[in-house]
């Protein structure tokens, strides 16, 4: 019993070059965002953002600018998690 087949016709198409400028413009969209609002800005304006979406808001349309800069940074992104958590805990208390 010969079962193997070699004759495989894979038309593999690596093509680097085009996941290089993926890869370029995601820096670049990475750059744009982080040039806009930088950790410190952020921090600012983080417990703004943090009241408004736990009051409901959406935070894309509340400080767009915030938003993305989460999106990007990890870091105040869970200082962003955190902050909203405490907000929402304190409403529940008060009512
Ligand atoms: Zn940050």
């Amino acid at each position: 019993m010969s079962n193997q087949n070699v004759n495989r016709n894979v038309t593999e198409d690596p093509n680097p070059e085009s996941r290089q400028r993926t890869m370029q413009l995601l820096h670049e969209m990475i750059a744009l965002h982080v040039s806009d609002v930088d950790c410190k800005k952020c921090g600012e304006n983080l417990d703004c953002l943090a009241e408004q979406v736990a009051q409901g808001a959406d935070p894309k349309t509340a400080l767009p600018g915030i938003y993305a800069h989460l999106r990007c940074c990890p870091k105040c992104h869970e200082e962003f998690t955190a902050l909203v958590a405490v907000l929402k805990a304190q409403q529940c208390g008060d009512c």
